[in-house]
């Protein structure tokens, strides 16, 4: 029987309540984001909090086991992180119609156009599947893939869509968030982040909705290949941008990494950050 705990969440300091326990230790150093290729010399260094998952002493850890790219620690708990087979099992409208079994899952949230079928498609190899969602009529349902018939990865609606017409927004208050509070095997959020663009007040929203109600969070940021913003700021400043606001908000910050579609940055590593997760869920 899995043990169903919330073993990470974000503790907003204020106006929330700080009652909530974390199975996971943090650990405050300064940290350079990686030298990318692509990035300028300058990048600059960002305070960040690692994320030391259970089976790791912080005093243990050393520059080997965090994932490039990330805040993550990985720990005893990473395991076989490939994967194997993915099948489309059903879209669902509300939570109390979504499979109903025992076997962990991740959803995919993000604003629209951030890059999640990208994302999806990178993660599964299999653009098929990715595409299944963006048919007409799925697009605003509850999208469940089996993948290694031993775990779900979900995907989400999309919310904010800055030019649809007020009619098309999706209702993301009465829909997605009753998902949320109700699926029981939900093993984490991962929110995705477009690393091309400044910090949206949308995203913030989110994430805040997310952390009051315990659901534990993984920031993925997308599009970190991206750096020739006409105007703007490089994916790795706006990514320090967003941390900063973050850690303005929260005593615990959750794990973050930078992927991008284009060039496979960060896919494997976050398989194994989800191995890791999915693992202790089960145990
Ligand atoms: P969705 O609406 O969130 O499913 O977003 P899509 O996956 O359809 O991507 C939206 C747009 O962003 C498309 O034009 C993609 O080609 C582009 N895109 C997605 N991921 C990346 C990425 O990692 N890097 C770059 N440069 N573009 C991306």
């Amino acid at each position: 029987m899995a043990l169903r705990t919330r073993f990470f969440t974000l503790t907003p300091q204020i106006p929330f309540p700080s009652s909530t326990s974390s199975y996971f230790s943090l650990l405050s150093l300064r940290r350079p984001l990686p030298r990318l290729a692509t990035f300028s010399s300058s990048a600059a260094a960002i305070q960040t909090v690692l994320f030391v998952p259970p089976g790791v002493e912080p005093q243990e850890v050393d520059d080997s086991m965090v994932l490039p790219g990330s805040n993550i620690v990985i720990g005893p708990y990473a395991g076989d992180s490939r994967i194997k087979g993915v099948e489309f099992v059903k879209s669902s409208g509300k939570a109390r119609d979504c499979p109903k079994d025992d076997r962990p899952e991740f959803a995919i949230l993000g604003r629209s156009n951030v890059g999640k079928s990208s994302l999806i498609n990178s993660l599964v190899r299999k653009k098929e599947i990715a595409l299944t969602s963006k048919k007409p009529g799925k697009t605003q349902l509850i999208n469940h893939f089996l993948v290694n018939k031993s775990w779900y990865l979900v995907d989400l609606p999309g919310y904010g869509f800055a030019k649809a017409p007020e009619a098309a927004k999706m209702d993301w208050s009465s829909f997605t968030k009753g998902y949320f509070l109700n699926r029981d095997t939900l093993v984490a959020v991962l929110l995705l982040i477009d690393a091309s663009v400044p910090p949206q007040k949308i995203d913030l929203d989110c994430a805040n909705w997310l952390g009051r109600n315990n659901i534990p969070i993984t920031f993925v940021f997308t599009k970190c290949d991206k750096i020739k913003v006409a105007k703007g700021k490089r994916p790795d400043e706006n990514i320090r941008d967003f941390q900063e606001i973050i850690r303005q908000n929260y005593k615990i910050h959750p794990p973050w990494i930078m992927t991008s579609s284009v060039t496979g940055m960060g896919r494997d590593d976050l398989l194994l950050h989800m191995s890791q997760l999915r693992n202790y869920w089960d145990q």
